[in-house]
Formats: C-alpha cells, structure tokens, sequence
C-alpha cells in the first residue's frame, strides 16, 4: 500500500475515498492487513501529508481509526473525542482537512457501546466532562419510540441514541460550517455517518446519509 502523495491525493473522488475506507474495514475484519512499511511511511510524509479522509471518532481505545480502516502514515486525519461529539475547534479541524489539506471524505463514527453515551443517557455529572455530555443531550431528546428504562442499562436505548447522535452531528456539520457545505454542494467532499461494532470490527455506513453531488461509479483501479 503506497503512501498518498498530492496527486494521488489529488485524483481520488469523494466516492472513491468513501471505497477506499470500506474496503479498508473489510481488510480489517478479515484480518487481511495490507502491508505497509511503517518506517518508510515516516520517511515519505516527513515533507508533508495527503490524507484523502477526516475521521471524527471517540475516544474509545477501541475505535482508532487508521487500525478499523486499515490505514497507514499520511492516510486520515484523525479527530477524536468522547462521544464523536461536534464543537467550532472541531468544525475548524474539519475544515482544515477539507479545504486547506485537501481531504474528500469526512466520517462522523459512531460505535456501539460507548461509555460517554452511557453516561449521557445517565445524565451523569463529572466535572468538566458534565458540558461534553451536555452535547449529546439533543440526540436523547430525539429518541422517542422508548418510553421506559432510558437510561444505560437498557442496550437498545444507548445504541438508538449512539445512531442518532451520529446523525445529527452529520446534520449540524452541513449547518454550521458554510465552507464545509459548499464544498459538499460542489461534489468536492463527501459526508457521511457510521458505527463501529465494537462486537465484530465491522463498520456500517449509513449511506442514505452520504452527501455528495458525485455520481462517478466507483474504480476498480484505485490506490493499490
Ligand atoms: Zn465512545
């Protein structure tokens, strides 16, 4: 597997990154690892990077997104933190990886059985971590079809508000960041939510969520 180079970078379309991630999870879960040489990765990034992906995950150690994705050095540019939740430092990130750095994709992940999703169905209280929870409020808010025992003790409940969590972060994204939305408009990136299984290793894409005015069917003969 090569490292991204700018014209590679430069050639993949939104529809292709988002291939290029679902493969890498397939790898990922058929322990099919591509080989990759670490070290000459850090040699061929050490004058710059152009990763085709941003990827806002948790914090989760079980959740890193270059080993789900099966990714190397110079790959994706990783956001992180508890409960994928959205803040402006986080859209800025976001929009530097897009605009600036020329990334086509970016993932809003999910996964199954996450603690910050657990402790927000809680409403639990902890020192500063009480206004990261806060952000995950509105996504409890929107679930209405359980009417009893929402709270984490009830599985169902954590992993509907851990999908709808996910969905409206993808929305807020579109909303807040006009640069980001524009350049989703003009086909230029992709957006688009998913969940990590922490069960199996599989990631579902919720595709019908996927923005991108690119119609281009995917290549077989993408980066090998
Ligand atoms: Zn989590």
């Amino acid at each position: 597997m090569k490292t991204l180079t700018k014209e590679m970078q430069a050639s993949i379309t939104p529809q292709q990154a988002f291939e290029l991630l679902k493969r890498g999870n397939e790898r990922f879960i058929n322990n099919l690892k591509a080989n990759r040489n670490l070290l000459q990765q850090v040699n061929e990034t050490s004058d710059g990077q152009h990763p085709f992906a941003v990827i806002l995950s948790c914090i989760d150690s079980r959740t890193s997104a270059e080993l789900i994705f099966d990714q190397g050095l110079g790959d994706i540019f990783s956001i992180r933190i508890a409960g994928n939740i959205l803040n402006d430092d986080i859209i800025g990130s976001m929009e530097f990886a897009c605009k600036l750095a020329g990334a086509k994709i970016i993932v809003v992940l999910g996964h199954t059985k996450c603690g910050a999703i657990k402790g927000a169905c809680d409403h639990a209280k902890l020192g500063s971590l009480t206004t990261l929870l806060d952000k995950i409020k509105p996504a409890i808010d929107c679930e209405n079809t359980i009417k009893e025992n929402r709270n984490s003790s009830n599985s169902e409940f954590v992993e509907k508000v851990a999908d709808l969590n996910v969905r409206l972060t993808v929305n807020a994204i579109k909303e807040r960041s006009p640069i980001l939305s524009n350049m989703i408009q003009n086909g230029e990136v992709s957006l688009v939510g998913g969940m990590y299984d922490v069960g199996s290793g599989l990631v579902t894409f919720y595709d019908e969520t996927i923005e991108a005015n690119v119609k281009m069917e995917a290549e077989e003969s993408l980066i090998k």
